[in-house]
């Protein structure tokens, strides 16, 4: 483990029992707060993409608060994708399952082409659910998804297993 990562962990606080029993929700408003913290995350994640990237795409909300920074470290633009009602122009639409319900995440028509080199980053990777789902509004543009980068991933939720299923391509974590 490399300083930056180590840094990053101590920065990363443990929330048992939040949103709901039994959830250790990894809290990264510490991480954020600090300036050598933060930057040592976008350059943990910016260190990850392999080779060239055209477009970089966060997920809402802490998706975002990554994404677009690494973007400009990279020279790459940033995409959103979002919840339904936020994007104000047309949207291809993606459901998938959460643990009690369904959760649908969209992306405008128009903000990717074929061929286009397109990276995802997250905070934190679970089920995999979210990024499954941004992975296939990706593909459904024709574009390619060269690596999806997180900055946390709690192995034992086994979402990278899932997202081989699902053909979503590789995937690296900082920590
Ligand atoms: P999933 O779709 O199950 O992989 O969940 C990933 C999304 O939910 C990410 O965008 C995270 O921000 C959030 N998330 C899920 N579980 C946690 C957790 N234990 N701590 C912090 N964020 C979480």
């Amino acid at each position: 483990m490399n300083a930056n990562q180590q840094l990053i962990l101590d920065l990363i606080r443990d929330v048992p029992d939040w949103p709901k029993p039994g959830v250790v929700f990894k809290d990264i408003t510490p991480l954020l707060a600090d300036p050598r913290g933060f930057a040592a995350a976008v350059d943990e994640l910016v260190a990850l993409a392999p080779g060239p990237i055209d477009i970089v795409v966060g997920m809402e909300a802490r998706g975002f608060i990554f994404a677009a920074p690494v973007a400009l470290k990279l020279g790459a633009g940033f995409v959103p994708v979002r919840k339904p009602g936020k994007l104000p122009g047309k949207v291809h639409e993606q459901s998938f399952a959460l643990e009690y319900g369904h959760e649908t995440l969209t992306i405008h028509t128009d903000a990717l082409w074929p061929g286009a080199r397109v990276m995802v980053i997250d905070d934190v990777l679970a089920t995999g659910g979210t990024v499954g789902a941004t992975a296939a509004l990706i593909k459904g543009q024709g574009a390619e998804l060269v690596h999806v980068a997180v900055l946390m991933e709690l192995g034992f939720l086994e979402g990278r297993g899932r997202l081989v299923e699902l053909g979503a391509g590789t995937l690296s974590a900082v920590v």
